[in-house]
């Protein structure tokens, strides 16, 4: 069978040369580009990469986008300090504090600091009105992974109304929303999960497979239904040679990245899954552009409303 690739490094360029005239048109209007803030805490080297992917793509589209580091110490008062400050900065439009948050500021830190996003900057959408309004079908700001996924389905052509999706993986930030979006566009939805039980014999059923677990090369050929969509969100960096010699083969180009960088980064779906799959997404080069440039849609959309209740209030 051949398996075509779902490529979401040109679906993602595609949306920001959509966004690229709406944000010039956005700076004309009102004398300055949407803006976004983004606050990084700590030295996790993953999260570093990623906050300077969104600076670039986001400057490069034409968004103000600034990082505000704080050191592994920062306590989680201080961060809630600074969230409020842009909360009631009249120039920021959308406000991502990078996840994970450094363990000592304790479990539920995510949590408050999401908690205290004012609802209207919140582009990661997961403030808990945001999800709300997500969970009742009145879309407002959805997580940007999973509505990247629904861009690509959709800009690849690929129907969702009527299909069987099933999500492997139900967090706060990829699984649920993922479910809950597909189910919006009519989709029937199973959600999987580590407590599933036979869960090869559910995802051979779906004709749109997600997979957000994080464990590399874990959905195997046996278990994807012949010329399913398969979408890969996962992202896990590795550096183990074995490892990367088990999923892509003595000499592939993978293995010959490892040893050149270090580290590459794999993501859910063994390779083999080309072999059954109608349609697969790469990692790299899939979701994660993806990602950033929902990051950017909804940093441009909040902007958009915000300078909307803005006039509405004059
Ligand atoms: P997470 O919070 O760790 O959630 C993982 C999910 O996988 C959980 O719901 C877990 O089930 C489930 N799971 C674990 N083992 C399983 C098993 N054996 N069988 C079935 N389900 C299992 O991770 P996340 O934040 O959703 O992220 C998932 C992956 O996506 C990670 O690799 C992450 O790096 C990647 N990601 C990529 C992007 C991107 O832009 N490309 C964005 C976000 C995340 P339980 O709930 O039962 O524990």
């Amino acid at each position: 069978m051949s398996c075509r690739k779902l490529d979401g490094a040109a679906a993602a360029a595609a949306i920001r040369a959509e966004l690229a005239p709406q944000v010039q048109a956005f700076t004309q209007r009102c004398g300055r580009p949407p803006s976004l803030a983004i606050v990084l805490v700590g030295d996790d080297p993953a999260s570093a990469v990623y906050v300077r992917g969104k600076e670039r793509t986001g400057s490069e589209t034409g968004l103000r986008v600034t990082i505000h580091r704080l050191p592994k110490e920062t306590t989680l008062d201080e961060v809630l300090t600074l969230v409020k400050r842009f909360n009631g900065d009249a120039e920021c439009d959308g406000i991502l504090v990078q996840s994970p948050l450094p363990a000592a500021m304790g479990q539920d830190a995510e949590v408050r600091v999401v908690d205290a996003i004012d609802p209207a900057r919140d582009v990661d959408g997961l403030h808990p009105y945001n999800v709300g309004l997500l969970a009742q079908g009145r879309v407002r700001m959805a997580p940007c992974t999973p509505s990247g996924v629904i861009e690509l389905l959709d800009r690849e052509g690929l129907p969702i109304a009527g299909r069987h999706a099933v999500v492997i993986g139900r967090s706060a930030i990829v699984g649920k929303p993922m479910s809950m979006l597909l189910l919006q566009r009519d989709a029937t939805v199973t959600v999987c999960h580590s407590k599933t039980s036979d869960l090869p014999a559910i995802t051979r059923q779906a004709d749109i497979l997600v997979s957000a677990v994080g464990r590399p090369g874990f959905v195997t050929s046996d278990m994807v239904k012949p010329g399913a969509a398969v979408v890969d969100v996962g992202t896990t960096p590795i550096s183990d040679r074995a490892l990367a010699v088990r999923l892509f083969g003595e000499g592939s180009p993978r293995v010959s990245a490892l040893a050149a960088r270090g580290s590459i980064v794999v993501g859910d779906v063994h390779p083999s899954v080309a072999g059954i799959a109608g349609a697969l997404s790469p990692v790299p080069g899939g979701v994660g552009p993806l990602t950033i440039a929902m990051l950017l849609k909804n940093t441009l959309a909040a902007a958009t409303a915000r300078e909307q209740s803005t006039r509405g209030a004059d």
